[in-house]
């Protein structure tokens, strides 16, 4: 089955912010679990001292991680999140693992290597967390991370001179083991690759509306504060419009609630197809629409609001053998010039689409 299509900037705008909250999570995670890792050669470490070269060498190495985890944490409080932060990460915390188990292997041999018990399951812990990113790219660079990775420590461990003479039993034991190993990081991909696709679905079920497929209200006012920032930071202006269809109570009552859903979504799908790629559509509320048109004046704004609008005019919606007409009013804002929060922005546009409805509908107004 195909995935149904997806809106202009969900992908940059509801799921990027939901993997960013989710590789904040992340680092938090991260913290914690290395800190409970570090507990126990610590401990062993403050009885016996320095004397096994296992306890020694987790516990150097696990403080090196705690602080380059503390680190990344207060990078990321001052950095805004980039899709490649999520691949470097997922990558990095698999390619740590490694490198412990390699440290293992040449301080203490090949048991604690290709045969290690305790910290090879962590790489599956660290697929799962590749998942959270919500980002296919980042769990199948951590996939193959972890597949590279193992098959160095099977490398580095045949080399070591713990390596004594097998039996023939041992080899053939020694291959299933390595197998299984193989598969279950095959498996912890595969996982992580579920988990992105269960949290995409769910990031689309909380930002996207039902009826028409573009972005919820709740989704587009995360990237109405990410404009405002931009034109902020970059000194230019932006444009909003509030639009409305008009009389859909009447296309209701008339001709039942079906017909008034297939105005929504007509009107819906021809201003996506009627903007720019840059500018984001959402559902606002029931017949509403809210339009964010970057770079754009209150006038560029109002003159291509009313081109729609006189497109829609000129192509009513047939439906059941009949047209229904599908007429639009709507108000433009624009920063900085009409206010510069985003809530003032959307009120002047909300009251000037006002003023277009007092005034007979079916047109465009802006300051
Ligand atoms: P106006 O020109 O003043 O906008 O008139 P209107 O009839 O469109 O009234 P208004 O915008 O104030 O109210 C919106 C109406 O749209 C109310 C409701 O009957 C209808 N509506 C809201 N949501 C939906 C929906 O999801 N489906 C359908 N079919 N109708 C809806
Ligand atoms: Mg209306």
């Amino acid at each position: 089955m195909n995935a149904p299509e997806r809106p202009e900037h969900f992908d940059t705008g509801p799921l990027a912010f939901a993997a960013a909250e989710n590789e904040r999570l992340i680092a938090k995670l991260r913290l914690v679990i290395v800190a409970l890792l570090t507990l126990i050669p610590l401990s062993r470490v403050m009885a016996i001292g320095f004397k096994d070269p296992v306890y020694s060498v987790t516990l150097v190495f696990n403080l090196c991680v705690l602080a380059a985890a503390l680190g990344i944490l207060l990078l990321q409080r001052m950095v805004t999140a980039r899709v490649w932060h999520g691949r470097a990460t997922a990558v990095l915390d698999v390619t740590l693992i490694t490198a412990l188990l390699a440290l293992y292997t040449v301080a203490v041999g090949h048991e604690a290597g290709m045969l290690n018990r305790h910290t090879f399951p962590i790489y599956l812990i660290a697929l799962a967390g590749a998942g959270l990113r919500l980002d296919r790219a980042a769990v199948l660079l951590a996939g193959a991370t972890a597949l590279v990775g193992w098959t160095f420590i099977i490398w580095l461990s045949l080399q070591q001179p713990s390596m004594a003479v097998f039996t023939p039993e041992q080899v053939r034991f020694g291959l299933v083991e390595q197998t299984n190993r193989f598969m279950l990081l095959v498996i912890g991909t595969l996982v992580a690759l579920a988990i992105v696709r269960v949290g995409t679905r769910l990031v689309e079920l909380a930002a996207l509306d039902g009826l028409t497929g573009t972005l919820n209200r709740s989704a587009f006012e995360p990237l109405l504060r990410r404009e405002l920032q931009r034109a902020r930071r970059h000194g230019r202006h932006f444009a909003i419009g509030y639009l409305d269809i008009d009389e859909l109570k009447l296309v209701n009552d008339r001709y039942g609630h079906a017909r008034g859903d297939e105005a929504i979504r007509a009107v819906a799908q021809r201003l996506g197809s009627a903007l720019r790629k840059s500018d984001v559509v959402a559902r606002h509320a029931g017949d509403q629409f809210v339009v964010l048109m970057p770079e754009a004046s209150a006038a560029d704004a109002v003159k291509r609001l009313d081109a729609i609008r006189a497109l829609l005019v000129a192509h009513p919606l047939a439906s059941g053998g009949m047209e229904l007409p599908l007429r639009i009013t709507a108000g433009v804002a624009c920063f900085p010039d009409d206010a510069t929060e985003a809530l003032t922005l959307l009120d002047i546009a909300d009251s000037r689409l006002l003023a277009g409805k007092r005034a007979g509908r079916d047109r465009v107004v802006g300051p």
